[in-house]
């Protein structure tokens, strides 16, 4: 059998599956637990799993996309930049997330220099076959910072800029499970990131919060057999790090990696867009990269951006409190009506990540919305 079919097959997951109602059989009240990634979403939506998980595990999703955490003011910076007539390169999916005046998108339907890229090399060689300044708009968490790192310990062209957005994921998670009204009781975190982090990035936040913490891949089983784990430790009162992605993740993580992440950026206090501002939750350039930091090179483009002013309807958007974990799509009364992929209103609708847009395309709103 190929790994692939061990993976899939059918059998297992129907064992995972009676595993997990016979756990959810001796909690006396629902359990909610929450995964941190939007990629587990997509998969719970893709293969149908909400509608698997017994009626009294509510199983939600925090701040796991990249796109919907940056916040509206990072992309007013980028905007700023672009209508100032520097070119921008960045990823797909931040172009139609909005602003609090417009999107890249709009920058660039107003004549602005936008355009996508689908690796951080990339705007290192569009820097290097260009004689102007190249601004690259870095957003992501851990996964994508290690290769924007990568690219600035690569002897980068002088005029490369990197505008960073990129935040750091634990850190959101301490947010989580500090806000007095979560309900929260299990993490299931993402295994990508942990490949770079490494599982014992989440021993300080377990010993805090007392609140287990299952390291899960992304095939239906990966994340069934990690949420069995999780439930059990829930319902044990286990409050521990648990590798369910052995194959890929190891308790250091990848030093390698870690170590370049940290040469070039230092952690440090930031908004996330809806949430809070994350202590320690953004990723910004190190001094020493102060001549390829875009805020530093254009601290004066960006102090002269005009000011504006938030949407009227963005106060209707409910992503902060979903990504918190207390609230669903559903919640929102945009949601499928004034808030839709086409013409997203929060950052929730834009990202293949993002929940709002998962729920929205794979119709959960009508057959799962209402765990
Ligand atoms: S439906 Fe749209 S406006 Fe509502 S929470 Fe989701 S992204 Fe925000």
């Amino acid at each position: 059998m190929t790994a692939q079919l061990a993976f899939r097959d059918v059998a297992r997951g129907r064992l995972l599956q009676a595993r997990l109602e016979q756990a959810m059989g001796r909690a006396s009240q629902p359990v909610t637990v929450m995964h941190v990634c939007g990629s587990h979403e997509q998969a719970i939506a893709r293969y149908g799993l909400r509608a698997r998980f017994p009626s009294n595990l509510l199983v939600q999703m925090g701040p796991g996309c990249p796109v919907c955490v940056t916040d509206a003011p990072e992309i007013d910076a980028c905007v700023a930049l672009a209508q100032q007539g520097l070119r921008i390169v960045t990823y797909g999916d931040m172009l139609r997330v909005p602003g609090r005046a417009m999107s890249l998108e709009d920058a660039r339907a107003r004549g602005a220099r936008v355009d996508v890229i689908y690796a951080a090399t990339q705007a290192a060689d569009i820097a290097r076959g260009s004689d102007e300044p190249v601004v690259f708009f870095a957003t992501g968490f851990e996964t994508t910072a290690v290769a924007t790192a990568a690219v600035l310990l690569s002897n980068p062209p002088p005029n490369l800029f990197v505008l960073s957005a990129h935040k750091w994921v634990p850190a959101a998670m301490d947010v989580v499970a500090s806000a007095p009204d979560t309900r929260i009781e299990g993490y299931l975190a993402a295994g990508h990131a942990a490949t770079i982090t490494g599982h014992g990035v989440f021993e300080s936040f377990v010993a805090k919060y007392r609140r287990p913490v299952v390291v899960a891949g992304f095939e239906p089983l990966d994340i069934l057999a990690g949420l069995v784990l999780l439930v059990e430790h829930v319902l044990d009162g286990s409050a521990t790090v648990v590798n369910a992605f052995p194959r890929c993740v190891k308790r250091e993580g990848n030093r390698r990696a870690m170590d370049a992440l940290f040469r070039v950026f230092e952690a440090s206090d930031g908004e996330w867009r809806g949430i809070a501002r994350v202590s320690r939750g953004n990723l910004s350039l190190r001094a020493a990269y102060a001549a390829h930091d875009a805020s530093v090179r254009f601290a004066a483009k960006l102090a002269a951006a005009p000011a504006v002013a938030e949407r009227a309807d963005a106060s209707e958007c409910r992503c902060g409190g979903i990504m918190m974990g207390l609230q669903k799509p559903t919640d929102c009364r945009l949601f499928g009506k004034a808030c839709r992929p086409e013409a997203p209103v929060g950052a929730c609708m834009v990202s293949t990540e993002g929940v709002c847009r998962i729920w929205h395309e794979h119709g959960l709103a009508d057959a799962e919305g209402s765990p």
